[in-house]
């Protein structure tokens, strides 16, 4: 895909000016109190809802309240505790993996940087620039499963790559600007352009409010055609 073009840029802008007050709470849907409850929250979201994996912590982390404890957890148990989240055994892994390797290396303490963060097992940069930006205030630009596919069909990329993505937006959109733009485009993905029924569609959702500037790329009845 060539560089972004001024018409791209434009189209970020409104696409801010118009979702950001509409998705104004600017922070993750997993419940947590920590950075540490944090980082296992989205460990466990893989392929799952938000919904299912606040349903999950609150026993998890009563069970293994911190890494300490998790570290020194029994794999069956923990297995036993996520089973419902499906992909047990490997987030299992990734937790108490991530665990040690916090206390071993970092003092029992989330690190603020992405390098850090990206050695831990199972952290890639969607949840590390998550974990950046609810818990350290940087710019994060989360592209999880909604983010890619909004950003598709706004023609912020033609890859359905999350790196890719997370780069382009990251040309278009300034960084003071970057967490609440993925917050939002989250948002605005979960229930307005979802999956199989996106509202321009004819669904029985209301109107979308990007209707007037979405190309809907990949979409059956693309704008103009
Ligand atoms: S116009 Fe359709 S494809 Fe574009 S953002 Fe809205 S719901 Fe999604």
């Amino acid at each position: 895909m060539p560089r972004p073009t001024r018409s791209l840029a434009a189209r970020a802008e409104e696409v801010y000016r118009i979702l950001a007050p509409l998705w104004p709470d600017a922070q993750p849907l997993l419940h947590y109190r920590d950075c540490f409850e944090l980082l296992c929250a989205v460990l466990l979201s893989a392929q799952c809802t938000d919904e299912q994996v606040n349903k999950a912590t609150p026993d998890l982390f009563a069970a293994w309240p911190g890494p300490q404890a998790l570290a020194a957890a029994d794999p069956a148990e923990v297995e036993a505790a996520i089973h419902s989240l499906g992909f047990f055994r490997t987030k299992a892994r990734h937790l108490i993996g991530s665990s040690r390797i916090l206390v071993e290396r970092f003092g029992g303490r989330v690190p603020d940087s992405m390098e850090e963060l990206l050695s831990l097992p199972g952290v890639g940069r969607k949840t590390a620039n998550l974990v950046l930006s609810s818990c350290f205030g940087q710019p994060g630009i989360i592209v999880d499963t909604h983010v890619l596919r909004v950003s598709l069909r706004l023609g912020f990329h033609d890859r359905p790559d999350p790196a890719a993505v997370e780069s382009r937006i990251a040309e278009l959109v300034p960084p003071e600007r970057r967490t609440r733009f993925s917050h939002a485009l989250n948002r605005h993905g979960k229930w307005v352009c979802s999956a199989r029924k996106p509202a321009c569609l004819g669904s029985e959702l209301p109107p979308c409010p990007l209707a007037g500037l979405c190309p809907r790329i990949g979409l059956a009845n693309p704008r103009g055609s």
